[in-house]
């Protein structure tokens, strides 16, 4: 299936650097940790390059002899036992230092590994991007609006998350059986670095410290964070379902994010927002 994009598609233009060398001492032997050897690294930078392009400023472009210095630097600085551990945080790095990347190819070749036997190269390579998230967030207890706006300015201390587009409250009736305050409601679209699982645990996090207790199912809470859509993922675990499994029955789900991504199609249903907000609107 081809991929969607939730946000304005910008152009994947790419910065290539290739065969950066750096001493270094990352491995399991002790003699590649006392010793050392050469590693070189392959890299591609995603970025839109037009707006530096079209005014020739270096501001606007990502400096990418400033990424060789960090990549030599950073894997000098460390010594890790595998390649991949270097990749995995070599390209969060990258992501987080140079905001104009989104996504990066690395590639960490390791041509003297004491192997035994001979060889050209042997290498590790991956991709790394932030990811689009659209979040559901709710309070009905309190100061609701207090409750959600804590939530969003948490999202933001976050490192590893920046925070995009918030859609206006709605004020809903409570969804299930217990009495309860109505409901105040919305969408957060964020940009983060996170895996899915390591998203929900930060979420769990921001609720507990707005005093969140889980005491009755779909009973009255400070704050509630779900993830409805993690860019075109599906995804099945025991405790996180993705894309959210009630959202096409949610009123307070739909209607924020109809206004933000209206267009985009739902991985598994196979209709975009505003239908399936539609269909909820006529069922009713
Ligand atoms: P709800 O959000 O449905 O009203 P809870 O907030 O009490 O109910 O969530 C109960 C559990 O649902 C969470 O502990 C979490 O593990 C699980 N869960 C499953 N899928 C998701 C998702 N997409 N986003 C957030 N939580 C989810
Ligand atoms: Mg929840």
């Amino acid at each position: 299936m081809k991929k969607q994009s939730m946000v304005a598609r910008k152009n994947m233009d790419e910065i290539r650097i290739e065969n950066l060398e750096v001493y270094a001492y990352h491995g399991v032997y002790q003699e590649e940790t006392e010793k050392g050897q050469p590693f070189f690294v392959n890299a591609v930078l995603y970025t839109d390059t037009t707006p530096a392009a079209l005014t020739d400023e270096l501001t606007l472009a990502t400096n990418y002899g400033d990424v060789c210095h960090f990549i030599s630097e950073w894997m000098k600085e460390h010594t890790c036992q595998l390649i991949e551990t270097v990749a995995e945080n070599v390209a969060r790095e990258i992501l987080l230092r140079y905001p104009l990347i989104l996504e990066v190819d690395l590639e960490i070749r390791k041509p003297k590994a004491p192997i035994g036997l001979p060889f050209g190269c042997v290498s590790v390579k991956i991709h790394r991007s932030w990811h689009t998230v659209y979040l559901s967030i709710g309070s009905n207890m309190g100061d609701r609006q207090q409750y959600l706006e804590q939530a969003i300015d948490a999202l933001r201390d976050h490192a590893q998350i920046k925070v995009g587009r918030v859609s206006e409250w709605v004020n809903t009736k409570p969804y299930g059986e217990v009495e309860q305050q109505d409901f105040l409601n919305g969408i957060v679209e964020i940009h983060t670095l996170l895996t899915p699982q390591e998203l929900l645990e930060e979420l769990h996090r921001i609720e507990a410290a707005a005093g969140r207790e889980r005491l009755v199912h779909w009973g009255p809470r400070t704050l509630d964070l779900d993830i409805v859509f993690y860019d075109d993922l599906v995804y099945e675990a025991k405790d996180l379902t993705i894309p959210h499994v009630d959202m096409a029955n949610r009123y307070f789900v739909l209607k924020p994010l109809s206004q933000m991504i209206p267009y985009y199609v739902h991985p598994v249903i196979g209709k975009n927002v505003n239908q399936l907000l539609q269909e909820l609107n006529s069922a009713e």
